[in-house]
């Protein structure tokens, strides 16, 4: 079924009900309640005559036979109707009409009247209206009743033009909406459509293009990820190819300097694994994190230690700048080693030698939230601007050879990344050419769980 069949069924049903209820409402208006007030009215003009010959009587019933209760020609007519006026003792003071005063004043309707809030006299009616107000009533009445039928067929025509209208209004956009939603299931991700209310369909419209593309970005993401790995192991695979190779071509004696590198290569591609497998658990929000207050600056000085013989080699300055009193923060004391341990070995591996490496761990705050602060500073070879962006990609490498001289194989930042996230916190890199990188790492403290500011702060 088409969108502008079922919107237009389900728009027109509703605009048909309103219909109704409008009409029984407008029925029952001009039926019931009209007909109550042209009853009080004539009740009312009718005491009033009486009010007013009491009036103008100096206050009494004098001359009250003599009062006009109805139209010339209706007083000898046989519909004329029946009135009686009593005293307040009960005297019968006025009577006009065909029956018998006795049988009005026990059936028919009544009121009193008034003067100065002393009751004067009651009249008894078999009717309020005259017959020529009753004349006037009923053609009122009658001419709303036929109105009243009229409503529904001009109105039920109105709201099937105005239906049919704002059918057409809603489910445009729809109908270019769900060819669309076809086209992206059968796998044409790059489509877009293109945006032109600002309503609720241009909303939609635009959730939809932000889906496309996140959606083309993942699939993007999977084909670069796979080409990635497939190009991660064709190196190492074919180093021990031709290892295994020379192996069997040289007979039975296997100097250990030739397993050597072989030996490497399966130790790099165990951690290439490995580090996908974290990457892996850790983008799908498996990541498993056993979270505690941790002071990190035992937890960096572990890491320093161990690069300790490198650096003093290298002569490479390591600069420690810690806060006086111990600092928590709510972390995976072995996820956070895995970060920073990261973060060094890159620093470590892009500073020349003779160069700084400074670790600076302090406390701040922004509204309220506290957290630690960890910058790692170095005075190494620094990145270009434009590669900012990417450095925290899968598999992006700076530069493609002196990574895979000094052996990386550009997991190390996107690790570091997704580890950080998972804490809440922010991890973030400035770095200038010659000069040297910093990279912040913003974790949040205990019995706080909103989010670090970006940015260094
Ligand atoms: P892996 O960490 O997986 O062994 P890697 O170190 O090459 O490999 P990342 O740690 O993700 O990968 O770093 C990505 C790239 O960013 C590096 O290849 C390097 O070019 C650049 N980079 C990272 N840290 C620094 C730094 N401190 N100074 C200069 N360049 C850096
Ligand atoms: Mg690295």
């Amino acid at each position: 079924m088409k969108v502008r069949w079922c919107i237009g069924d389900k728009l027109f049903g509703a605009m048909a009900v309103l219909v109704l209820f409008v009409t029984a409402g407008y029925f029952g208006a001009t039926q019931g309640y009209l007909k109550n007030r042209f009853e009080d009215y004539f009740k009312e003009k009718t005491t009033e005559r009486f009010e007013t010959h009491y009036k103008e009587h100096q206050h009494s019933w004098e001359g009250i036979e003599g009062i006009r209760t109805s139209y010339e020609g209706e007083r000898r007519s046989p519909d004329q109707r029946e009135i009686a006026l009593l005293s307040p003792d009960g005297s019968l003071l006025f009577h006009s009409g065909a029956g018998d005063p006795g049988s009005l004043i026990r059936t028919g309707k009544r009121n009193t009247v008034m003067i100065n809030g002393a009751t004067v006299g009651t009249i008894y009616v078999d009717r309020w209206e005259t017959a020529e107000d009753d004349r006037i009533k009923k053609y009122i009445l009658d001419s709303m009743r036929t109105s009243a039928l009229r409503v529904p067929f001009v109105t039920g025509f109105l709201a099937l033009l105005l239906g049919l209208w704002l059918t057409k209004k809603i489910t445009q956009p729809l109908n270019r909406l769900i060819p669309a939603i076809h086209q992206i299931a059968a796998g044409e991700l790059p489509l877009r459509i293109a945006v032109t209310t600002k309503d609720e369909f241009g909303k939609v419209t635009e959730s939809f293009n932000h889906m496309a593309q996140q959606l083309f970005r993942a699939e993007e993401v999977r084909k670069n990820l796979t080409a990635d790995v497939a190009h991660e192991l064709r190196t190492p695979l074919s180093i021990i190819h031709c290892h295994m190779e020379m192996i069997q071509e040289g007979g039975r004696d296997i100097p250990p300097e030739t397993l050597l590198p072989i030996q490497d290569e399966v130790i790099r591609l165990s951690k290439l694994v490995d580090d996908l497998h974290q990457l892996t658990l850790a983008e799908a929000g498996r990541l498993r994190l056993d979270r505690s207050p941790t002071d990190l600056v035992p937890l960096l000085d572990r890491i320093l230690d161990m690069l300790k013989p490198e650096a003093e080699e290298r002569h490479i300055e390591m600069i420690r700048s810690y806060p006086e009193q111990p600092l928590h923060a709510l972390v995976d004391a072995n996820r956070m080693t895995q970060v920073f341990y990261n973060l060094l070995v890159n620093a470590m591996r892009y500073t020349p030698s003779g160069g700084k490496i400074s670790i600076r761990v302090t406390e701040r705050s922004h509204e309220k939230s506290r957290y630690v602060s960890v910058t790692i500073e170095d005075s190494g070879v620094g990145i270009e601007a434009e590669r900012l962006p990417f450095l925290f990609d899968r598999f992006y490498r700076v530069e493609e050879s002196r990574s895979r001289h000094t052996g990386g194989m550009g997991l190390g930042l996107a690790i570091a990344k997704e580890f950080v996230e998972a804490h809440q916190g922010v991890i973030s890199v400035q770095s200038e050419v010659h000069r040297g990188t910093r990279f912040t790492v913003q974790l949040p403290c205990p019995q706080q769980s909103v989010n670090p500011i970006n940015g260094e702060g």
